[in-house]
């Protein structure tokens, strides 16, 4: 087992891509506290991850900084640690607005997940992995989108690219204390992001013709990738955004 007696947070672990990280970490023996907004589905969520391994929920807006500081302190509590940290929620904007029509409150709506929650979720977490004095690890969940240069989504692609440029200067900022930071950048992963994404049938179809391996991932895929970045498989990778996307990025445009 590979995350033996390690303790993660997945944030977003409810559903969708961080579900199936928390799945996978928990295959590897680690100990793993998801958090999402949505109770009733965190709570779901953990009934069906439990056969797994050690899993529990705490409801936390990661766009708030002083919710990431309690939950990695309810982690603390709970599993008395903080080996790995996943940033992973986040939200789309599929409405479309054109660069000229954005509104302060898009803005902030979407960049306060996607960008400020990896920032200050990152940091609640490393300020923990310094106090233990032993090192750890942490997974961004960036896109394919922060390569692609989208103007149908705007503020995704754009929080999608600080996430690239936050994941470097983590690794940085954090190496003297043995943290290692990298991303992934999943392409076409089958969730309900990308389903609601791709409600529109033409939209999804160029998707995948544009997909060179002719599928959408799964969030489990993304899972075992996340795996290798938290382990000691991957300790000289550093500050990488690594794709798992099936070859979407390849392709210039939507
Ligand atoms: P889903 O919509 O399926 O799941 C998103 C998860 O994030 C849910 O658990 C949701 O729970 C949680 N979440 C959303 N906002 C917040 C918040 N403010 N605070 C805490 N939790 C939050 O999305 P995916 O699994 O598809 O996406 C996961 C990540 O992967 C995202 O960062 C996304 O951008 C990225 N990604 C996804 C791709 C795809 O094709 N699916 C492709 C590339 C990247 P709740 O709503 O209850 O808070």
């Amino acid at each position: 087992m590979k995350l033996k007696n390690k303790v993660a947070i997945v944030t977003g672990g409810s559903k969708g891509i961080g579900y199936g990280i928390a799945e996978e970490y928990l295959k590897e023996g680690a100990k793993v506290v998801i958090c999402a907004r949505n109770k009733e589905e965190g709570v779901k969520a953990v009934e069906e991850l439990k056969q797994f391994g050690d899993v529990f929920f705490v409801p936390c807006d990661v766009s708030i900084q002083q919710s990431n500081e309690a939950l990695v302190a309810e982690t603390v509590k709970q599993f008395g640690r903080v080996d790995i940290f996943v940033a992973n929620a986040g939200i789309n904007d599929p409405d479309k607005t054109h660069y000229l029509n954005i509104t302060d409150e898009q803005y902030e709506r979407i960049m306060g997940v996607n960008l400020k929650g990896v920032f200050f979720g990152g940091q609640a977490a490393a300020r923990q992995m310094v106090k233990q004095g032993d090192g750890g690890a942490i997974v961004n969940v960036s896109s394919v989108n922060a390569y692609l240069a989208l103007d149908s989504q705007m503020l995704y692609t754009t929080s999608k690219g600080g996430v690239g440029q936050l994941t470097k200067v983590q690794a940085v900022a954090l190496t003297d204390y043995n943290i290692k930071v990298n991303a992934i950048c999943p392409g076409p992963i089958d969730t309900e992001l990308m389903r609601r994404v791709g409600s529109d049938p033409q939209l999804f179809n160029t998707v995948i013709s544009r997909t060179p391996i002719g599928r959408v991932g799964t969030p489990n895929e993304c899972g075992r990738l996340a795996v290798f970045l938290a382990c000691d498989d991957s300790n000289f990778v550093f500050g990488q955004s690594i794709f798992i996307d099936g070859g979407r990025g390849f392709q210039a445009f939507p």
